[in-house]
């Protein structure tokens, strides 16, 4: 009697060690893959790599193509519209849109906000082209509307003038 439940002891105790070592070495590789460069280093590479290019081409394709439709009026933006571009979001509007939408937030009190992200609008509203070096700019045959053909002004953009987010200078390190 005593051997076999000894013996069934032996093989419990085996069995408990075995599942508690699969158990350490599972959670230790969960956690190296979680650490925190890891992480880090994966939202570097998708705001570097996969979401900015990818707002940026939505945007230029659907001012080109004309379906580019402001989100206060949600009427086409064309390319003969003034237009201002949100700096923090870069939401494309009516610049008749964000001035009126602007004077009626200004009754409030507070600073107006952007109608996209809701952070305030600290900057011109005035018509330039996307890059800031062109006010009133004309359209382009042939080039992106509300674009010019100057360099970024941002120097660590490796673009011409245009809309939503900058493309930077692939750096080492
Ligand atoms: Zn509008
Ligand atoms: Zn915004
Ligand atoms: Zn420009
Ligand atoms: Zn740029």
């Amino acid at each position: 009697m005593w051997p076999i439940a000894f013996q069934l002891i032996k093989t419990a105790l085996v069995g408990v060690v075995a599942v508690g070592v699969a158990f350490y070495i599972y959670s230790r590789q969960n956690c190296i893959d979680e650490s925190p460069l890891r992480a880090d280093e994966r939202r570097r590479r998708s705001l570097q790599g996969e979401k900015s290019p990818e707002l940026r081409k939505v945007i230029i394709d659907k001012l080109n193509s004309g379906t580019y439709d402001c989100n206060i009026c949600l009427e086409e933006i064309s390319r003969n519209d003034e237009i201002v571009s949100c700096k923090k979001c870069y939401t494309i509007n009516h610049l008749r849109c964000i001035k009126s939408h602007c004077e009626s937030s200004g009754g409030s009190g507070r600073s107006p906000h952007c109608p996209s992200c809701r952070k305030s609008i600290d900057y011109e509203l005035q018509y330039y082209c996307f890059c800031g070096s062109n006010f009133n700019p004309m359209p382009i045959e042939g080039v992106t509307p509300h674009c010019c053909l100057s360099r970024c002004t941002n120097r660590n953009c490796r673009l011409q003038c245009h809309p939503g987010p900058c493309a930077e200078r692939y750096r080492e390190n």
